[in-house]
């Protein structure tokens, strides 16, 4: 995928970050030093990469990090953050008129894909009951006209164009008769598609700046080829200063090109990425999370999510005392026991387990996974006198049976139990000291 170098070179620092325990400023030095140069390789404009790096610097050597459980985590969490803050923060919706028809204009340069987008944004619209028109308002290449009815045939929504011998070779005057068609038929969102040239040209600005003059759009959306490399900031800034736009949308992030101008134009411009387009298909188009966008480069799942949740399930004190008995290797079952249904308080297993990274290869695994499993550990532990909890290693052959028969469950139930708390505080105890464990069939976390 398009930031699949970045987001390799990404994940290799972070996993070299992970083996450490504290952080010394050297370690922090060395990690924004190979981050800076993992931006730059892939494009993303200098500016960009020096606020990004100087604010993760900063946030890195700062009290968040040091008093951290796990210095390394917390280092991905800002770069997350500020990842998702140079992609424009929140996600933005597109926008609609308060009196319909909204309107919708795309302008960018030919070849960046808008006459396609037209036509994905229409279906997507289509989709969700609203009655789109597209307007083809492109007169300068050759076929576009005729590329949009196909598209707008495949997206089953109608298409306006010029009559022959009526407008043509004057998209101000289309773009005006279409509004006027559209509100005649009540159509509640207008998209129009505008000529693009192969580079930036003030005719071709001054033609996009009329017909905007003209039709008052409610969204200008800039459509960008992610693929363009470092142009891309440069095509942005010229459009931004010839047309304006209110939102911008990447478009062939399916492509493998390096990509990090992309990831400079919401920063260069403040104006928000709005869609990103995926493929040459209608339906390979998707509104842009920007925290979505993070996860995927970082390679992170929905980690934030899960975090947060996590946050809000244990209570500070009571993780760090956890994580000192993991240290200390005085972990006990009751520990597990009260650990799991902390677990439970954070919602379903198999959801929390999908939004760890890695996670698509594990989707069978997530399938097979019972639920009620969790029950029966409760059941076995429930059964277990105190002192056995404290201590499993008292937990002989006579000891277990009696716990099978409290249970419900037979010995090998309880004997699998025991198994897993040991190989599970085993790991956590890896981890409470900096290390990377290795989770069967997952790799490391
Ligand atoms: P326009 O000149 O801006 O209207 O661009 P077009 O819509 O004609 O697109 C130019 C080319 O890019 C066409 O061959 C499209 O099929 C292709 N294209 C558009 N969007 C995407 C995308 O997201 N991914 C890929 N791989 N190709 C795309």
């Amino acid at each position: 995928a398009t930031f699949g170098t970045l987001s390799d070179r990404l994940v290799a620092t972070f996993s070299n970050l992970r083996t450490k325990g504290k952080l010394s400023p050297a370690d922090v030095d060395g990690t924004v030093r190979e981050i800076r140069r993992a931006l730059l390789d892939a494009d993303v404009n200098l500016d960009v990469v020096k606020q990004f790096t100087g604010r993760v610097r900063e946030r890195a050597l700062g009290d968040e990090v040091n008093r951290a459980l796990n210095p390394a985590q917390q280092v991905v969490q800002i770069v997350n953050e500020e990842l998702i803050g140079i992609l424009g923060g929140q996600q933005r919706r597109l926008e609609f008129a308060k009196q319909p028809p909204t309107v919708i204009m795309l302008a960018g340069l030919q070849g960046a894909g808008k006459t396609t987008l037209a036509g994905k944004l229409a279906k997507w619209l289509a989709g969700q009951n609203h009655t789109p028109i597209l307007v083809a308002a492109d007169l300068q290449r050759p076929n576009a006209v005729q590329q949009l009815q196909i598209v707008g045939g495949q997206a089953g929504v109608p298409v306006f164009a010029p009559e022959p011998g009526n407008g043509v070779g004057n998209p101000v005057r289309v773009a005006k008769d279409a509004m006027k068609y559209a509100r005649d038929r009540q159509h509640d969102v207008v998209i129009v598609d505008t000529a693009g040239r192969l580079g930036v040209d003030q005719e071709l600005m001054r033609q996009a700046a009329d017909i905007k003059r003209a039709i008052d759009p409610d969204e200008v959306l800039f459509v960008l080829d992610a693929m363009i490399g470092q142009d891309a900031v440069a095509t942005a800034k010229a459009f931004q200063d010839g047309v304006d736009f209110s939102g911008v949308v990447l478009t062939k992030l399916d492509g493998d090109a390096r990509g990090g101008a992309a990831l400079s134009v919401a920063s260069v411009t403040g104006r928000p990425i709005i869609f990103a387009s995926t493929g040459e298909r209608l339906d390979d188009f998707e509104p842009f999370y920007p925290d979505r966008m993070a996860s995927r480069i970082l390679d992170l799942g929905d980690v934030l999510t899960l975090i947060e949740q996590a946050q809000k399930a244990f209570d500070e004190e009571e993780a760090l005392k956890v994580a000192e008995k993991f240290a200390t290797d005085t972990f006990t079952l009751e520990d597990f026991l009260s650990q799991m249904q902390q677990l439970k308080k954070m919602g379903s297993l198999k959801g929390m387990l999908g939004m760890l990274p890695g996670a698509k290869g594990m989707r069978e695994q997530l399938e097979n996974f019972d639920e009620r499993e969790l029950v029966r550990t409760e059941a076995i532990i429930q059964s277990m006198t105190p002192a056995e909890r404290r201590n499993p290693k008292l937990l002989n052959g006579s000891r277990r049976l009696r716990i099978a028969r409290g249970s419900g469950m037979t010995v090998t139930d309880v004997n699998g139990l025991v198994q897993r708390f040991e190989q599970a505080a085993k790991m956590m105890k890896t981890v409470a000291r900096g290390g990377v464990p290795n989770i069967p069939g997952m790799g490391p976390v």
